[in-house]
């Protein structure tokens, strides 16, 4: 066996292994071999990372803006000059294609330090003349003391840095848990922290078990604040248990978005994204369209041209330049996946392409899934209904504006909707009456990092992005004055 990899929790500027010596084995999806051992963190390595937090807060939340700025900024810059080593623990970690982990992971997560050292230097507050009252009213934006970003395992270092940039930007000290499923890029921003000259405490990573870690940074009575990206029902776990303590929540959860496809959209540019909407990283990310609704009067040519285009997919190691279609994450996630397939089958539900495991040579038991595309009849099936999370889509036909909305807004869900038309006046229409958080127009996940970002119903509860994420680790104080 090839020396085991050993993830360390980062706490007050070091490295330190659990303290009851208690670890948990690091999977590689690509083959299915443990390739390192992640602390299995308990309540008290919790606490002291909660102590380190604390103690650096008096000073990090009197820091110059200037200074954060700068210190955030060349946390970016070491990130794009470690580009390839990280991009290649990501890949590794979990299953995703390098190409991708080059292209979008590890460019988002400097991104992002690069975009909260910029934006916290912008970022002002409203003042109000009370007019005839001899008062002026200005708000403060003050930190909120420690905080808790707990982040999933899809897009491990994207997610993890999308809360940590804004919370340290603000002035906030911070426990921070990724995936257990995916520990390895957060692990080693650490020492990148440290190189940048981060002071120790700003920011602390606990390594764990969903249940238990990080259970234990929402249970603090004193992380006074939770950012948390991951699945429907944790989220609602967790304002279970943060309400009685009154904590600020920030939930970005599931979703099952529609990609609505009218017959006078570009076509060839709308069926190159839908690929892209369906598939991209294995079909694991939130944002995928993963309901197709197709116009009646181009269906079955959308149907012929999108499944020999899927067909072309290659399915393969994640560290090969030409596989498009990596590893699952985990082996139980595969067998949740293919059993949704299952499902799909036995609600008369047509395979249309895909739907098999795939024996990648010389990577046997790593969890690779063909793409698959499944055609329904009904959109109240629950392959269509239910989140997936994985390389799976669902495609059926349409009649009219109104009975696609209504298909489009029936599920618990409500991230992300994106239309394919030409007509301005539909797109207005459908965009002001889509229950979702973002809407693309002849476009998918095209991101601009100022807007809010977000969903409502069961995918989630307030924005992050731009402002909003420094509105959510501020507390705004009103100060009236009367002269
Ligand atoms: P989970 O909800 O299982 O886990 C998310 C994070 O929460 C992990 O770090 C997990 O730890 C932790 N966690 C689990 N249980 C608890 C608990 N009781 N208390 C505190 N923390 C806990 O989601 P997945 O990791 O499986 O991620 C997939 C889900 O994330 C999908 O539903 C997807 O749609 C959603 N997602 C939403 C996005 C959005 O922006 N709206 C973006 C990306 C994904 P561990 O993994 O170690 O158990």
């Amino acid at each position: 066996m090839t020396k085991m990899e050993k993830v360390k929790n980062y706490i007050n500027g070091k490295f330190h292994n659990p303290l009851q010596d208690n670890w948990i084995e690091n999977y590689c999806p690509a083959n299915g071999d443990v390739y390192g051992l992640i602390p299995n963190s308990s309540k008290d390595d919790v606490e002291n990372a909660y102590i380190a937090a604390k103690s650096a807060f008096p000073t990090w939340s009197q820091t110059t803006l200037e200074e954060r700025s700068r210190i955030l900024i060349k946390i970016s810059e070491l990130l794009e000059a470690n580009l390839q080593r990280f991009a290649e623990a990501e890949s590794k970690d979990n299953g995703k294609p390098i190409s991708l982990a080059k292209s979008v992971d590890i460019p988002r997560a400097a991104s992002n330090f690069r975009f909260f050292g910029n934006a916290i230097t912008q970022f002002s507050s409203e003042s109000y003349e009370s007019v005839g009252k001899n008062a002026v009213n200005y708000t403060l934006r003050q930190p909120i003391g420690v905080v808790g970003c707990i982040s999933p395992w899809n897009l491990p270092l994207y997610l993890f840095t999308w809360k940590i940039a804004p919370a340290i930007a603000a002035g906030n000290c911070i426990v921070a848990k990724p995936s257990e499923v995916t520990p390895m890029t957060a692990f080693l921003l650490g020492e990148i922290c440290n190189e940048a000259g981060l002071p120790k405490g700003v920011l602390n990573i606990v390594h764990g078990l969903g249940t238990s870690t990080g259970q234990a940074i929402v249970e603090h009575p004193d992380i006074k604040a939770i950012s948390f990206t991951g699945g429907t029902a944790t989220g609602a776990h967790i304002a279970k248990v943060a309400a009685p303590m009154f904590k600020k929540l920030s939930l970005e959860l599931g979703g099952k978005n529609p990609n609505i496809i009218f017959a006078d959209c570009d076509y060839d540019d709308m069926l190159n994204t839908t690929v892209r909407s369906s598939f991209a990283n294995q079909g694991q990310i939130c944002l995928c369209g993963s309901r197709i609704f197709v116009e009646a009067s181009i269906y079955d040519k959308f149907k012929t041209d999108f499944v020999k285009k899927v067909k072309q997919l290659k399915v393969g190691h994640p560290s090969n330049n030409d596989t498009n279609i990596g590893a699952l994450v985990s082996k139980p996630h595969l067998e949740k996946v293919m059993s949704y397939i299952n499902i799909a089958k036995k609600e008369n539900g047509k395979i249309l392409c895909g739907g098999n495991k795939v024996t990648v040579k010389g990577f046997e038991n790593g969890y690779y899934l063909e793409p698959t595309v499944i055609e329904v009849q009904t959109d109240e099936c629950r392959i269509n209904q239910e989140e997936v999370f994985g390389p799976v889509v669902t495609i059926m036909t349409f009649n009219t504006e109104e009975d696609v909305l209504k298909m489009a807004n029936k599920v618990k869900y409500g991230l992300s909707a994106t239309l394919w038309t030409n007509s301005l006046k539909r797109t207005m229409r459908m965009s002001n009456q889509l229950q979702a958080g973002i809407v693309w127009v002849n476009t998918w996940m095209m991101r601009d990092l100022r807007t809010p970002f977000g969903g409502v119903k069961a995918s989630g509860v307030g924005r992050e992005g731009g402002f909003e994420a420094l509105r959510f680790f501020t507390e705004a104080k009103n100060v009236c004055i009367k002269y």
